[in-house]
């Protein structure tokens, strides 16, 4: 399509703004070129946070070699057909972009339409051609970027460290690859190959690589799927459980059609959908693709585009709250889930299962205890029972009556309508972590001062992220202090820690960070913290427990936030109702 200039009543009526703070801005920006040029495969290579190079390439439609020198200018576009900008079903439709981005950086274009013999090449510094010359590659444009900012030093200033803004790179590359399944898209980073998503089909993602790859597995296993539409607006995706929740937002991925989004009604909207059950200052990990008929949203609010505005807003975030809503209320017994499954086992499951069965109760036989059903069987119970009155009310707790503890780690409790199974080292680890977290919010952290210091001798890598953190890991009660060229002294450490093994706490909390990354928020890295010290500071797998004991776990576990999950996501308890226990054994 031809590339023309706007007139200047389009000019007036689109918003004014700079496109490009921040190297995520011009990839963004590339990449929605790319797309916009209909492109089916589409790398992304970044060098030192991007400020060194971006560069990216696409198979798309390309520029072709009269039009190349227009691309780069202000408001040139191919975009915008009618003049009007009630439809817009493009990316770009601005012509900002690629000027914005050549006027602060030195840029190479090479791009070759299909019926262009060749490709050609221009050539930039700071906005001005240098040269166009005949090139060669496969149909497609690579935008090639370099030395970003570095005639305008006060915007390089602004930037953070190359980490980050790699990071923030990363975040749009992935946002922009979930809702787009249908295209090839690879990432590299300082030359190494970080992600290459493979064709994933037309349709909306709920499940898939690249979502992994942006939320962890967790988020899958945790999450649950939602589609529903109503007139000609859809909501899609997948939202998680209210008890898989994180201190910021940063894993909410927004999308109306298909544009990622930053919209404060949406997420308004989906913090009143969560509202009863994420504990307050949370929030859930969601993606969520909006539908919306696209003559009922204005993109041209901002120029980053990330801000809309919607012509029904009310039934925006209606749609939004109700289906979140009525989803997560079918979670009313999310730990029977597992036993749902074996409910409905197939036959050949069934066998199986019966099989199994068979085997643990023949390993059980021990021959010389008890008489079994007249024959002399002796029956050596796995389970570890001991004597227990139980005092009737307990059983009304919603955790019941503990009545037995096996493997060294399982309780069994009793309630009103069914047995519950508890992990004592999950379920401790939530309290813990639930109680250091109240304590930190509260200002009321109480340290436990070692009899003799630890000195903790670490490995560059973990010693770096440990001094990186230094005032954080204070904060949330640790008295700790540089020793030498490669230890660190721990003098005091959280009460709710004392006894723990402080040599492998601070390797694993170093280790975390260091996996988690310096994009964190404070937020982000106490919880962090705070998460993997819990583990340590919790009754350990392998520990027997009193009844006592037991039942104060229980009890616990009835007050605290988020018990039913462990930190890591998995249950803490899973429940057999007396209902599940009789279909088991088909009496029902
Ligand atoms: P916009 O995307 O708003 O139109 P840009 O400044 O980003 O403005 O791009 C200007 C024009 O250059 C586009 O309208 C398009 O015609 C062309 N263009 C830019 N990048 C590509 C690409 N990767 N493939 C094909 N054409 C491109
Ligand atoms: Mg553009």
């Amino acid at each position: 399509m031809a590339i023309k200039i706007l007139s200047d009543d389009l000019i007036n009526q689109i918003s004014a703004g700079e496109v490009v703070e921040r190297p995520a801005n011009i990839v963004k920006e590339l990449i929605e070129n790319s797309i916009d040029s209909e492109a089916t495969k589409i790398e992304v290579f970044l060098r030192n946070g991007g400020l060194q190079s971006i560069i990216v390439n696409d198979n798309g439609n390309g520029i072709s070699e009269s039009e190349l020198p227009t691309a780069i200018l202000r408001y040139a576009t191919s975009k915008l057909t009618n003049s009007n900008l009630n439809e817009i079903n493009n990316f770009g439709f601005r012509g900002e972009a690629l000027p914005a981005i050549a006027s602060i950086s030195k840029m190479k274009i090479i791009s070759k339409i299909q019926n262009q013999n060749y490709a050609s090449l221009l050539e930039l510094e700071n906005g001005k051609i240098i040269s166009q010359k005949p090139s060669n590659r496969d149909k497609g444009t690579s935008v090639s970027v370099y030395s970003i900012f570095e005639k305008t030093p006060a915007r390089l200033k602004f930037l953070k460290s190359n980490r980050i803004e790699t990071s923030h790179c990363k975040d749009i590359f992935l946002k922009i690859a979930i809702s787009h399944p249908h295209i090839e898209f690879k990432l590299n980073i300082d030359g190494k190959n970080i992600y290459n998503f493979h064709y994933e089909g037309v349709d909306y993602l709920i499940n898939s690589e690249r979502i992994s790859a942006a939320f962890g597995d967790d988020f899958i296993n945790n999450s649950l799927e939602i589609s529903s539409s109503k007139n000609e607006y859809g909501i899609y995706g997948r939202i998680s459980y209210p008890t898989l929740n994180s201190s910021t937002s940063f894993n909410q991925f927004l999308y109306v059609n298909k544009r990622s989004v930053k919209d404060k009604k949406i997420l308004g909207a989906i913090k009143a959908a969560y509202s009863e059950t994420i504990p307050k200052g949370r929030f859930p990990m969601l993606v969520l693709f909006l539908e919306i008929p696209t003559s009922s949203v204005d993109v041209n609010v901002h120029p980053s585009k990330t801000e809309i505005r919607f012509e029904n807003e009310r039934m925006v975030s209606g749609i939004i709250v109700s289906t979140i809503r009525s989803k997560i209320s079918e979670l009313t017994r999310p730990i029977s889930k597992n036993i749902e499954k074996n409910l409905t086992l197939s036959e050949e499951g069934q066998v199986k299962l019966m099989e199994e069965n068979t085997n643990t109760n023949i390993k059980n036989y021990n021959k010389t205890d008890t008489i079994f059903n007249g024959g002399h069987i002796n029956f050596q119970p796995s389970v570890k029972t001991k004597a227990v009155k139980i005092v009737p009310e307990i059983i009304d707790y919603p955790m019941g009556a503990a009545r037995a503890q096996f493997l060294k780690n399982y309780i069994i409790s009793e309630t009103k309508d069914g047995i519950i199974v508890i992990d004592q080292h999950a379920a401790h680890e939530r309290i813990v972590k639930e109680e250091m977290l109240l304590q930190r919010k509260n200002n009321k952290i109480e340290s436990q001062i070692l009899l003799i210091p630890e000195v903790i001798k670490l490995s560059s890598a973990h010693l770096d992220v440990v001094l990186d953190n230094f005032e954080t890991i204070k904060s949330i009660g640790f008295e700790i202090e540089i020793f030498g060229d490669d230890s660190v002294l721990i003098r005091a450490v959280p009460d709710l820690l004392n006894g723990a093994n402080i040599q492998e706490l601070i390797k694993d909390v170093a280790q975390e960070l260091f996996e988690t990354g310096a994009q964190n928020s404070i937020d982000q890295k106490i919880d962090t913290i705070i998460s993997t010290s819990s583990c340590y500071g919790s009754v350990r797998s392998g520990r027997d427990l009193s009844i006592e004991e037991m039942n104060a776990l229980l009890r616990k576990m009835e007050t605290t936030p988020n018990s039913s999950q462990c930190n890591h996501g998995r249950p803490t308890s899973i429940k057999l109702s007396i209902n599940d226990i009789e279909k088991l054994f088909k009496r029902r």
